[in-house]
């Protein structure tokens, strides 16, 4: 790979690459049948293809950039031997993009990566398959700038031929690609958890008068729901969400003209000594107008109680 290509550029087409056989190993995890489901807390799981596709994310991209900071959402199993499932190479559609010109002096040292495996593990042991995605996350001095959401089980017909899976890259000041951005739907649709609810996340949505709200897995998919038209505005009012969750779809959905912050409307840090949780929820909306529409609906008694 040619060095002369920016860092960020490269890591973005590195993370590609990685995240497309990332999704094999989901797909090839749950065609065994053997997901060694291990309960990591209350409502919180973990699978061998969690453990594996994390294995190969982090082992890869750190061969390549090993200053890199990455936090992977799964920890534990980094000393297992990775070599089967390293990938060394990188998208060449992504490596021909021009690097914004406030990211081409950006050194490994400024990076922290936030890795999401397989977010949707709920929905993954329960047959929802569409919900899982695979999220690899590029901060810059704590800034969300560049991200992957993968879709293993995302079905397209090329011909006769039906293809399983696809990426969708995100990269500040240059947009989105991997699909088609379609614009808002016409009444209030709002997206949500299926398997984390809480008086507290009810009482948001209840507050939005929304006209329809969609009860589905991952920070990953939801986000893409707004991309795609299918709503306008995620809301989660609760700290379950993890840096490794929010990171690639912020840097993807702000791409894209978005805005991802907590339920007060605040930015998220994505620095590497960040506290992980996302105590203060999470409320993206397609743009500012329905995000601030959002923001202040929300009762400031919701707001206190998440925030102490
Ligand atoms: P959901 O919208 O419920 O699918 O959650 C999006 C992401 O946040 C997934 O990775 C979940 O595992 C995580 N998450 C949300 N709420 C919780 C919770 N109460 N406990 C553990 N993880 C959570
Ligand atoms: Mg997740
Ligand atoms: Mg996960």
């Amino acid at each position: 790979m040619s060095q002369t290509v920016p860092l960020i550029v490269r890591l973005l087409a590195s993370s590609v690459s990685v995240a497309n056989r990332a999704g094999k190993i989901v797909r090839d995890v749950m065609s065994k049948g053997e997901l060694g489901i291990v309960e990591k807390g209350k409502d919180d799981y973990q699978t061998e293809a969690d453990r594996s596709a994390q294995r190969c994310i982090i082992a890869s991209l750190s061969a390549q950039y090993p200053q890199v900071n990455i936090i992977g959402e799964e920890d534990g199993n980094e000393s297992q031997p990775s070599g089967e499932f390293l990938v060394l190479d990188s998208d060449s559609e992504i490596l021909a993009l021009e690097c914004p010109k406030s990211l081409l002096g950006v050194k490994e040292e400024d990076i922290v990566v936030w890795v999401d495996p397989l977010d949707g593990t709920s929905e993954y042991t329960q047959g929802f398959l569409e919900h899982v995605t695979v999220l690899i996350g590029i901060s810059v001095n704590e800034k969300p700038v560049a991200g992957v959401i993968h879709q293993p089980y995302y079905k397209t017909i090329v011909g006769s031929e039906k293809k399983l899976g696809r990426t969708i890259w995100g990269l500040k000041d240059v947009g989105v690609g991997g699909f088609t951005i379609a614009p808002p739907p016409d009444s209030l649709i709002i997206t949500t958890t299926r398997s984390h609810s809480n008086p507290l996340v009810e009482n948001a949505l209840q507050v939005m008068k929304a006209a329809q709200v969609l009860r589905v897995g991952g920070a990953g998919y939801k986000v893409l729901q707004l991309l795609e038209g299918k709503a306008s505005i995620y809301v989660f009012a609760s700290p379950g969400c993890k840096k490794w969750d929010t990171c690639a779809p912020e840097a993807i959905l702000s791409a894209a003209g978005g805005k991802l912050t907590d339920i007060l409307g605040n930015f998220y840090k994505y620095g590497a000594s960040e506290s992980k949780p996302n105590k203060t929820g999470v409320l993206a909306a397609v743009n500012s107008d329905l995000h601030n529409y959002a923001v202040n609906r929300i009762p400031q008694e919701l707001k206190d109680k998440l925030a102490n």
